[in-house]
C-alpha cells in the first residue's frame, strides 16, 4: 500500500521524521516540508542522505502537485492549510503517521486505543503498566504519548499487544485504523479552536469506533452524558464504567472499585487520588479484564502506580505531609479537579503566567484549603482572590519560596499541592520544568 508511491509529509516533528524513515525503506519518493526551520540538523541530514527532499522554513506553492499519492499530515496542522485544500481538490489522500503505520502492523497484534477529552495519558500509561505486568515484553506503548507508532513499529511482533493514546486531531485522519479495544474516557468541551463546533468534535471522537463490528470492544464512560449519547449506535460490543452509579460493568461502591459483582480493590489501597482517577483506573481494569489478566496483576500495579508525571503525581511524604505535583494544571478547571481529589487539609501552591484569567472558579473547591502560597506573575492577584474568600495567602516570587512557606506551615496529615491554575511560561520553558523543579526541591527537603 505504501510502496513505490509519492508521499508528501507535512510537518516534521518526531512523527514526520519516523514516517519518512519507514517510507524510505519501502521505496517511496518523499518530500518532507515544515514551516519551522529549526529542526534537528542531524535528523535532517540523515533523511537527505536517504534521499528525502526536505524543505524547511516555508510552504512553497511548487513542491506539491497532482502526482502525489498521499499527504501524511502532522496532527497539529489545521484542516484548512493550503496543501490540504489542494489535496482535497486533486484527490490526494490525507492521512497521518498512525494510519500509515497501522498498515505495517504484524498479524494478530491486539491494539488498544484510548481517547477522550481528559485522562488519556493517565489511562494509557496505567493500562500499559497492567498489560506489561501480565504480558511482559509483548506489550508496546505508542501514540500521543511521545512515541510515534512509526518509531515503535519495528519492535512489534505477531500477536503482541499495542497500547495507544489517540488525540482527536489524529482521529480526524483515520480511515482503516481499527483497534480491537477502543476506550472513550469522557467528552468535555475542548479543541473547539480546531473543530469549530461541538458536533464536529464529537463526530471525530466517534472515529475511534468507526471500523468496529461486534468482534471489537468499546469501553465507554456511562456517567458522561455526551460519551454515552453519541456512542448509542456504534457497532462494537459495548462495555461501560461509571463513577456515578452502580451499573452492569465497572463502578464505585463503598469506597471500592467493582467489576460486575466482583470487588477489585479498595480505594484506600490506591495511590492515585480523585474520582476522575478512579474513572481512569476503571478503564484500565476493563481493558485488563477483556484480555483475561488476573486480579493479582491488576491489583499489584494499582497499589504501586503513583500517577503520570506532573498530573496529581505523588512525590514524597515528609513529616506526615504528602507532597503532590500537578504542574500540568495550567488552568482553573484542572485545579478544581485536583482540589476535589483531596479530603485533607491542603496547602495550595498557585501561580504563574498572568493571562488575566479569573480565579473565582476555584472558590467552591477551596473548603479544605487552609493556606495558599502564591508565586509568579499572578501572585498578587491570587492574594486579592484569597482575601475575598477569607483564606490566608503568603505571597512569594518564586516557586521555591512558595514551597518553603508551605513546608513551614504544614503539619502531620496535610497535603501540599502544586496545582497552579496558570501556565508556566512567566518563569519556565514548560510545565514539565516547573513540576521537575518542585519535585527536586521536595526530594531534598529534610525531615
Ligand atoms: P490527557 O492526556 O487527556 O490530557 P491526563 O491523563 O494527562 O489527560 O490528565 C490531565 C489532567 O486532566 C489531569 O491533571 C486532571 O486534571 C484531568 N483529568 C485526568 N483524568 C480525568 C478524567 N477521567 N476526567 C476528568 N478530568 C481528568
Amino acid at each position: 500500500m505504501f510502496e513505490n508511491k509519492k508521499v508528501f509529509i507535512l510537518g516534521m516533528a518526531r512523527s514526520g521524521y519516523w514516517a519518512a524513515k519507514q517510507l524510505i525503506k519501502r521505496n517511496n519518493t518523499i518530500v518532507l516540508n515544515d514551516k519551522n526551520e529549526n529542526q534537528d540538523k542531524d535528523r535532517v541530514k540523515e533523511l537527505e542522505d536517504l534521499g528525502v527532499k526536505v524543505v524547511l522554513g516555508d510552504h512553497p506553492d511548487d513542491i506539491l502537485d497532482e502526482s502525489f499519492d498521499y499527504i501524511i499530515k502532522n496532527p497539529g496542522v489545521h484542516f484548512d492549510h493550503k496543501y490540504l485544500l489542494y489535496a482535497e481538490k486533486h484527490n490526494i489522500k490525507v492521512i497521518n503517521e498512525i494510519e500509515m503505520a497501522y498498515h505495517f502492523l504484524p498479524n494478530g497484534v491486539k491494539l488498544i486505543a484510548i481517547t477522550g477529552t481528559n485522562g488519556k495519558t493517565t489511562t494509557t500509561t496505567l493500562t500499559y503498566e497492567i498489560l506489561k505486568s501480565a504480558f511482559k515484553e509483548k506489550v508496546h506503548l505508542a501514540g500521543n504519548i511521545g512515541f510515534p507508532l512509526c518509531e515503535v513499529i519495528d519492535n512489534i511482533k505477531e500477536n503482541d499487544y499495542l497500547v495507544m493514546e489517540i488525540g482527536v486531531p489524529q482521529l480526524h485522519d483515520f480511515y482503516d485504523f481499527n483497534p480491537y479495544i477502543s476506550v472513550l474516557t469522557n467528552i468535555f468541551e475542548a479543541h473547539l479552536d480546531m473543530f469549530k463546533t461541538r458536533e464536529y468534535y464529537n463526530e471525530n471522537k466517534l472515529r475511534i469506533f468507526m471500523n468496529h463490528t461486534k468482534e471489537n470492544i468499546a469501553i465507554i464512560n456511562r456517567g458522561n452524558d455526551d460519551a454515552y449519547r453519541i456512542t448509542k449506535d456504534i457497532k462494537s460490543t459495548k462495555k461501560y464504567f461509571s463513577s456515578k452509579e452502580i451499573i452492569d460493568g465497572c463502578y464505585l461502591k463503598n469506597d471500592a472499585i467493582y467489576y460486575y459483582d466482583e470487588k477489585i480493590i479498595d480505594t484506600k489501597d490506591i495511590k492515585l487520588q480523585g474520582v476522575h482517577n478512579y474513572e481512569n483506573i476503571m478503564c484500565a481494569i476493563m481493558v485488563a479484564k477483556e484480555l483475561n489478566i488476573s486480579n493479582d496483576s491488576i491489583i499489584n500495579v494499582l497499589k504501586e502506580f503513583s500517577g503520570v508525571e506532573h498530573r496529581i503525581e505523588y512525590v514524597k511524604t515528609i513529616n506526615g505531609v504528602d507532597y503532590y505535583n500537578d504542574s500540568k494544571a495550567t488552568n482553573v478547571t484542572s485545579t478544581q479537579i485536583a482540589l476535589s481529589a483531596f479530603k485533607r487539609p491542603t496547602i495550595l501552591l498557585l501561580g504563574g503566567l498572568d493571562r488575566g484569567h479569573s480565579f473565582e472558579g476555584l472558590k467552591e473547591y477551596m473548603k479544605n484549603v487552609k493556606l495558599v502560597c502564591s508565586f509568579g506573575q499572578t501572585n498578587e492577584r491570587i492574594n486579592e482572590f484569597c482575601k475575598s474568600i477569607n483564606i490566608p495567602c503568603i505571597v512569594s516570587t518564586t516557586l521555591k519560596e512558595a514551597l518553603e512557606n508551605a513546608y513551614d506551615n504544614a503539619v502531620n496529615k496535610d497535603v501540599v499541592l502544586l496545582s497552579p491554575a496558570c501556565a508556566s511560561w512567566d518563569q519556565y520553558k514548560c510545565f514539565e520544568d516547573r513540576g521537575s523543579e518542585f519535585k527536586e526541591i521536595v526530594k531534598n527537603m529534610v525531615k
